[in-house]
């Protein structure tokens, strides 16, 4: 079973109000087209291209993706798609109203190596083969968690781009509270003092904060962070909260919801 998590599926029928207020979003026609980072503790300069056609799906995105430190720009059709600027990672709707989203992966994978992951509606006819052959890096199918299209965000990246893991991360440090996450320079930081921590419970905390206060399963966790076809003990999970609890010195920092995993929140 999927595990779900508050994300699109749950916002996306609503404009969220805070963005309405918000003076670091840009917007033309009720539609948000430029987000920047500001106010959550984000040095930004990885742009996505977001080609969405139904705004309530558009405009949950680009709230998502702009609290996670990235700068969007969002057009609703193939055609302006095409003509947009390069960007460090396209998002593509498949079903647009002008063309056909196979059409415009094409053209855009034509033109250079650009990370694309389509976003595909329950019920769209798409061939994974196909459209990997077309050259999109990876799929989503509608309604996803927020969370899961982060996670493929950074993994395409780090594909597309060997050894260059930071390209569409983030450059600076998430802030949760006082503590900073920095998944570039993999540091952490708790009221401005390194936490030294290991490369797994890095991982950890990095994947625990992409949506802080959600919980996340143990399954998940260990799908993400470890990897996908782990069949060990799920106490590892547990060994590792253990840990990096006692580092952050309050084990409030991430909470166990019993039964089903953790969520990472600042202690209150
Ligand atoms: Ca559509």
């Amino acid at each position: 079973m999927q595990p779900t998590y508050p994300g699109l599926t749950s916002r996306s029928a609503v404009v969220d109000p805070r963005l309405v207020q918000d003076p670091s979003i840009l917007w033309c026609d009720g539609i948000a087209i430029s987000a920047a980072g500001v106010g959550v503790g984000h040095t930004v300069d990885v742009h996505i291209l977001l080609v969405e056609d139904d705004e309530s799906i558009a405009v949950s995105l680009i709230d998502g993706l702009r609290e996670a430190g990235y700068t969007v720009t969002h057009v609703e059709t193939g055609s302006a798609a095409l003509e947009a600027p390069t960007t460090d990672a396209v998002l593509l709707d498949l079903g647009l109203p002008d063309m056909d989203g196979r059409d415009v992966c094409r053209v855009l994978r034509s033109r250079g190596n650009v990370p694309i992951i389509m976003l595909t509606a329950r019920g769209d006819e798409f061939d994974r083969v196909l459209g990997l052959e077309l050259g999109a890096d990876d799929y989503v199918t509608k309604p996803f968690s927020f969370r899961e299209l982060v996670a493929r965000l950074r993994a395409v990246a780090r594909r597309s781009t060997p050894g260059a893991a930071s390209v569409a991360e983030p450059s600076g440090a998430q802030v949760v509270g006082p503590l900073e996450i920095d998944r570039r320079t993999r540091r952490v930081r708790l009221d401005g003092v390194e936490v030294m921590l290991t490369a797994k419970e890095f991982d950890l905390v990095a994947y625990l904060a992409v949506d802080p206060g959600a919980v996340c399963t143990r399954t998940d966790i260990l799908e993400n962070v470890w990897d996908v076809n782990w069949f060990g003990p799920t106490k590892t999970v547990d060994a590792h909260v253990a840990a990096i609890r006692k580092k952050l010195g309050n084990p409030q920092w991430i909470a166990a919801v019993r039964g089903v995993g953790f969520r990472l929140e600042q202690p209150v």
